[in-house]
């Protein structure tokens, strides 16, 4: 059992921390490749993708500058609001620039629609989005994702950055959250 437990919920492994790791790897490679010459600013969505930013960049062996983008979106309950706040604006001048959304996870899209269309509003010279994870339920939205770590049922998911009510984020892997009415 994983120390890290709460009284009536249990999560199940989804991705290890080595099937992460051989993911984020490959996608490092891959961005690396495509950005090479570029002037890339990674900006990493708050508060869920601080662990896969810290990661990726770690994987991209090119040049880049870091931001951070604090949004807002589901407050204590595992169903979107709907209503995004940006809690943290980023610390540069994004215009004229290459930027890479670093998203933990698309669900209906609607976090990024929003981002996406705000972001454009300051003229960067390209905007890309990579997540780590994707839900079926993005097909709605249609927003486009240029890499992607994995997509995943419509279960609700936490670890690796990914919270419930603030907690298991520091869970190093991903996995479903389940409830149970037995504790650990
Ligand atoms: P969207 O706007 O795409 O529906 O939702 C995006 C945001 O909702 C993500 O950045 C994340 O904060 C949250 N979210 C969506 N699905 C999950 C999930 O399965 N687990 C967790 N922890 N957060 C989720």
């Amino acid at each position: 059992m994983y120390p890290i437990t709460y009284p009536g919920e249990k999560v199940r492994m989804l991705y290890s921390v080595e099937a992460i790791a051989a993911r984020v790897k490959a996608l490092g490679e891959q961005i690396a490749k495509e950005y090479a010459g570029k002037d890339l600013l990674t900006v990493g969505i708050l508060k869920g993708s601080f662990m896969f930013m810290a990661d990726l960049v770690r994987a991209i062996d090119a040049p880049l500058e870091v931001d951070f983008l604090g949004v807002s979106s589901y407050g204590n309950h595992t169903e979107t609001s709907g209503v995004v706040k940006i809690t943290h604006d980023l610390s540069c001048d994004i215009e004229g620039r290459h930027l890479l959304l670093v998203e933990d996870i698309v669900d209906t899209g609607l976090t990024m629609r929003y981002l996406l269309d705000f972001l454009a509003t300051r003229h960067p010279a390209s905007m890309r989005l990579c997540t780590l994870l994707e839900k079926p339920s993005n097909a709605r939205s249609e927003i486009e994702i240029a890499y992607k770590g994995f997509s995943i049922p419509n279960e609700f998911v936490v670890g690796y950055g990914l919270d419930y009510a603030g907690r298991y984020r520091n869970l190093p892997w991903v996995g479903v959250l389940e409830f149970s009415l037995t504790s650990g």
